[in-house]
C-alpha cells in the first residue's frame, strides 16, 4: 500500500483523491488528470463529419468526474442532448515528456472501458464559435470508468470488441483494431505536448454510433478482454 504524503497544512480540507477500481484487487488507482482523444475511429469522424485526415486531439476533465461502476450519472444540467461515447481507457504508472512509441507501454499500468459523456448541444455551440469545449465534455460525472484491469495481466490489447448498450440495444460496436491512432502514439504524441505522470488515464476516442441518453437509461459497455462498466442515468439534480 502506498500512503500519499505531503507535510503542508491546509486552510480548508483537501479535496478526496480521485480513484479508479482495481479488478481483483482491494487497492485503488489514484486518478490525476483526465486527457481525452477526439476524432480517433473513422466511422465516427464521418458520422460527426469531421476531416478523416487530421491528426487527432487532446482535450481533458476533471480528474474527479470519475463515476464508478455501478453508480447513476445524474442527468447534467443546461443539456438537452448528453451522449454517451464508450472508450478504451488507459491508465499509466509512469510518465515522461517526448516518449518514443517502441517505449510507451512501459508506462501503462492498465486498461478499462469508459464513457466520454458529452453534452453534444453544448460541445457543437463551443465549436462553432470557437471557443473551449469544456462545458460540453468536462462537466461532472462526465468520466464513467469501470475496473482497471492490470497489463501485468493481459498485456497490451491491439483488438477486441469495443462495445455500448442502452437498455440492452447496442448502440456502439466497434473493434481496438479500428483505432487510428494506436495506443503507444497515443502516448507519444500527447508526451510532446504535457509531461505524462503516474495517474494520468487517457481516454482513446470512441467508435460510431454516439446518440444520446435520457434519465432512466441502464448504459452497459464492454471492451472485450479488459472489462464491463455498467451506469445509470438518473434525474438532473435539483
Ligand atoms: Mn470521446
Amino acid at each position: 500500500m502506498v500512503m500519499s504524503n505531503n507535510d503542508k497544512k491546509y486552510v480548508i480540507p483537501p479535496a478526496p483523491q480521485p480513484y479508479i477500481e482495481v479488478a481483483g484487487a482491494s487497492e485503488v488507482f489514484p486518478v490525476r488528470r483526465i486527457w481525452c482523444v477526439g476524432r480517433n475511429y473513422i466511422e465516427h469522424i464521418r458520422e460527426m463529419g469531421q476531416d478523416e485526415r487530421a491528426p487527432p486531439f487532446f482535450f481533458a476533465k476533471p480528474a474527479d468526474a470519475i463515476v464508478h461502476d455501478g453508480q447513476t450519472v445524474p442527468y447534467p444540467s443546461l443539456t438537452k442532448d448528453m451522449h454517451h461515447e464508450v472508450e478504451l481507457v488507459v491508465a499509466l504508472k509512469s510518465g515522461g515528456r517526448n516518449i518514443p512509441v517502441a517505449k510507451a507501454n512501459d508506462t501503462i499500468y492498465g486498461y478499462a472501458v469508459g464513457i466520454d459523456l458529452t453534452r453534444r448541444d453544448l460541445q457543437i455551440a463551443s465549436r462553432d464559435v470557437k471557443r473551449p469545449w469544456e462545458i460540453g465534455k468536462a462537466f461532472d460525472g462526465s468520466a464513467p470508468c469501470g475496473p482497471i484491469m492490470p497489463a501485468s495481466k493481459i498485456g497490451h490489447p491491439t483488438k477486441g470488441k469495443i462495445t455500448l448498450k442502452v437498455n440492452g440495444q447496442i448502440r456502439q460496436d466497434g473493434d481496438l483494431n479500428q483505432l487510428i491512432w494506436n495506443v503507444p502514439e497515443t502516448i507519444s504524441k500527447l508526451s510532446e505536448m504535457v509531461a505524462l505522470e503516474a495517474g494520468d488515464i487517457i481516454m482513446t476516442g470512441t467508435p460510431a454510433g454516439v446518440a444520446a441518453t435520457v434519465a432512466g437509461d441502464k448504459i452497459e459497455c464492454e471492451c472485450e478482454g479488459v472489462g464491463k462498466l455498467t451506469v445509470t442515468i438518473g434525474q438532473p439534480l435539483k
